[in-house]
């Protein structure tokens, strides 16, 4: 293929992962071969949608070097490896997509693939062991697992994402949608397997789960708002009705004076005031997210992500509209060097720098209580990602990866 068609399907391959959800801010990664020599790979941790050709770098398989100054994908050696040992891959993408990812979590190669399903990713998707992002014991893993499985078109990778191969784009994205189908279908027959019942939605296995490990007494029922930082004012959006209006930041209450005081104003205002920071605040009663803040317990990290952006632990506390100041001061505390906090039966409040950062937090923050889920339907709630591991990738996102966007 031509270098710049190459480039040009690769931008636009960036563009669909961020439209159809398989990969979450600017993780995940997409390289195209050009020759048996040569592929073109997007640069790291750049904005998938602000990317044109002239950021896709040309990256040799040999040897991985490349030309210019932007720097080409931390996982280019995953990249090259596809082309070396596939002589019939094109193109490959690296996803973070949910269910293939929280699958990984069982421990075990995905087997036994049937009927279509088998056409498009082949009999089995073998799982590579696990590696921290863009090291080589990661890059190990996945060679090891492609060659455990020579006629599959994906690769599961432990604790982070999946890797799908085709001939074309097109089969690529084949292979991913097909993956997720495959993968959700399974998480949920295992649910059904553990349970004697049948999930019409996630949020009953989560529940489910999140009901027999609860702890600590109930919390009243809030409403939830998003908000933004403006000025000595803070901006609230009521989630549910959409309803907007404007508070004080020193004191939380509404400026009109007749509007009704929404029970996290405070809550909000304490965070702004506390935290310098975040300029924006989401709060998120999906589905996981909800049933995990039921369980009145810490959320560990099982996934990659979640370690790096809403933080290496997610807490849980109690946030009463009636104390507000107090409790406020309580999740303030269980927030500190974290991006997202669970309120007791309430669901998350995940924060950002903006709107954009403050809603990646909350769509890892979703996955990540996924990720836990599954992990206990399989039997793994203890295997999460070791706390060191967690804060190194925590500390490297914040100071050096997140700023390159
Ligand atoms: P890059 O931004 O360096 O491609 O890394 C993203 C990723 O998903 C790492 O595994
Ligand atoms: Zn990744």
């Amino acid at each position: 293929m031509e270098i710049l068609d190459a480039k040009k399907a690769v931008v636009e391959a960036g563009v669909q992962l961020v439209k159809k959800g398989l990969i979450q801010r600017t993780w995940g990664n997409v390289s195209c071969r050009v020759s048996d020599t040569q592929f073109v790979i997007t640069p790291s941790g750049r904005d998938y949608l602000s990317l044109t050709p002239d950021d896709i770098v040309l990256v040799n398989i040999a040897d991985c070097s490349y030309e210019g100054d932007i720097k080409p994908s931390s996982e280019k050696g995953i990249h090259a490896n596809c082309y070396r040992l596939r002589d019939n891959v094109n193109f490959v993408i690296h996803t973070h997509q949910t269910y293939a990812s929280i699958i990984g979590l069982s421990g075990l190669d995905i087997n036994e693939i049937e009927g279509e399903s088998a056409k498009i990713l082949g009999d089995s998707v073998p799982l590579a062991a696990y590696g921290l992002p863009g090291t080589k014991k990661l890059k190990n893993g996945v060679v090891d697992a492609l060659l455990r499985a020579p006629s599959s078109n994906a690769c599961l990778m432990l604790h982070h994402g999946a890797l799908c191969v085709g001939n074309s784009l097109q089969e690529a994205f084949t292979v991913a949608n097909e993956l997720e189908k495959v993968c959700k279908e399974r998480i949920y027959n295992r649910f059904y397997e553990i349970s004697g019942n049948t999930a019409k939605s996630f949020y009953e296995i989560a529940d489910y789960i999140a009901k027999g490990l609860a702890a600590g007494k109930d919390a009243p029922e809030i409403e939830a708002y998003d908000s933004v930082r403006s000025f000595g004012a803070v901006e609230m959006k009521n989630v549910s009705t959409g309803e907007e209006l404007m508070v004080e930041l020193e004191s939380g209450m509404p400026i009109d004076v007749t509007a009704p005081l929404p029970d996290t104003a405070i809550l909000h205002c304490e965070i702004y005031k506390n935290r310098d920071d975040v300029n924006a605040i989401v709060h998120s009663k999906e589905e996981a997210t909800l049933a995990a803040s039921k369980m009145g317990r810490t959320v560990k990290p099982f996934l990659d992500d979640f370690a790096q952006i809403a933080g290496f632990t997610v807490k849980n506390t109690v946030y009463d509209p009636n104390n507000a100041l107090r409790s406020s001061k309580k999740v303030i505390k269980k927030l500190k060097r974290r991006d997202a906090v669970l309120l007791k039966d309430n669901g998350a409040v995940c924060v950002g720098k903006d709107e954009d950062e403050a809603n990646a937090v909350k769509l890892v923050a979703e996955k990540g209580c996924k990720a836990f889920t599954a992990a206990e339907i399989y039997g793994k709630g203890k295997n999460s990602i070791v706390l060191a591991e967690s804060i190194l990738m925590r500390v490297i996102y914040k100071a050096k990866y997140s700023k390159k966007k």
